[in-house]
């Protein structure tokens, strides 16, 4: 019986456990809080990540172990894989947990970036803002998610408000200086990596936010062969340069029929989720079959499938479950502000189907600006 450790215990990590139970796998998550929802169906050790004692607890119980949560510090992956194998690396979760390393790695390989420049000091930030132009974007360089973090830089004289605002981290997390991309869509490659170097992706992903959260995914995006073939090449260099193991996705911003790199995700991600229902086989197992050695599973789409994420507080069950595709994942959470709770994810084997789905999910939940771009995506094709 083989037991998989998931450090982080959110709705990545249940899903996870849930797509394991049919390859007879047994989980252990752990996570800093007891209402973990991954708890709900996989035992849970509650502790700090750099608890040494949890930490040996939960290596001596598992198999091998891997992330829901990216931030996990580093040195407690690093003190982790020495006594069990971790998969995503050490190495590559590091990468991706830091703005700057990431965009400059991306940059070494040949993958374009939106303009960056690291921020250390006010002074800094005025020189940068003078070299990027306006508008632009702070981030921190770690621990920011969800457009978590973040302060919009509209004209120079924004440039005080920001400082107050994150100038602080400076010397914690650090600051990176972004050019904002004026991008026409947001796509994302979700890939999967095996311990033999197999890579697979699934078909690209088009991905719509609110306040720097994703709302709707659709796949396959419309894009030509030529801009997926780039997409995917990216995302290919990318994981053989990190040694990945796993599943990861690549966010992208199209601007120009330009793919430029905004983010690394070193784990499954909530653009793959439509995976479950949509795929011949779903994010969540791919990489389980990753980190274990096993073989990669089929990424063929099965028709096409649109997710809707529930934030706040999960809407009305019957408008989905009623639809012939539709498919309903609520995450035992309790509501809160802001907080992902759960998803919908409405599959058809044609377009217009969909788009019809979408239409009426939309209108039953009072939610027609959420289906909205997805809808006149669909239309478009
Ligand atoms: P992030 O946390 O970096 O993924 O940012 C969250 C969202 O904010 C992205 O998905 C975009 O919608 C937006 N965003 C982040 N960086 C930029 C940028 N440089 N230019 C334009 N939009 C951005």
């Amino acid at each position: 019986m083989t037991t998989v450790g998931i450090l982080g215990g959110g709705q990545l990590a249940r899903m996870m456990a849930l797509s394991g139970a049919p390859l007879g796998l047994r989980f252990l998550v752990m996570d800093t809080v007891a209402d973990a929802c991954a708890g709900q169906f996989a035992p849970l050790i509650v502790g700090d990540w750099r608890d040494e004692g949890a930490l040996a607890e939960f290596a001596s119980k598992v198999d091998v172990a891997t992330f829901d949560f990216e931030n996990v510090p580093a040195e407690s992956a690093q003190w982790l894989s020495q006594r069990v194998p971790v998969f995503p690396s050490p190495g590559a979760l590091a990468v991706a947990q830091d703005r700057l390393a990431e965009k400059t790695l991306f940059r070494e390989l040949g993958i374009p970036v939106p303009d960056f420049a690291d921020i250390t000091s006010r002074a800094d930030l005025d020189n940068a803002i003078a070299r990027l132009g306006t508008p632009c974007i702070l981030k921190t360089r770690r621990l920011g998610y969800d457009g978590k973090g973040q302060f919009r830089i509209k004209t120079a004289a924004d440039a005080a408000a920001a400082w107050d605002a994150l100038g602080a981290q400076a010397t914690t997390v650090g600051l990176i200086l972004e050019g904002f991309v004026a991008f026409e869509r947001e796509l994302s490659v979700v890939a999967v990596r095996g311990r033999d170097g197999e890579f697979r992706t699934w078909p690209l992903t088009e991905n719509w936010h609110v306040d720097g959260v994703l709302s709707a995914s659709l796949a396959p995006a419309k894009a030509d062969a030529a801009l997926a073939a780039v997409a995917f090449a990216h995302a290919r260099t990318l994981a053989e340069a990190l040694d990945y193991v796993g599943v990861f996705a690549l966010e992208l911003f199209c601007r120009d029929g330009v793919l430029l790199a905004n983010e690394l995700a070193p784990r499954v991600h909530n653009s793959g989720h439509w995976t479950i229902e949509g795929s011949e086989t779903s994010q969540f197992q791919n990489h389980l079959r990753a980190v274990l050695g096993l073989p990669l599973g089929d990424t063929r789409m099965v028709g096409t499938a649109c997710m809707l994420n529930w934030i706040g507080v999960m809407p009305e069950a019957n408008a989905v479950l009623s639809e012939a595709g539709g498919h309903w994942h609520d995450y035992g959470k309790e509501p809160r502000a802001g907080r992902k709770v759960g998803h919908a994810t409405l599959r058809a084997d044609a377009s217009h189907e969909l788009a019809a789905t979408l239409h009426r999910v939309g209108a039953a939940l009072g939610r027609a600006a959420q289906v909205a771009p997805a809808v006149e995506a669909l239309r478009n094709r």
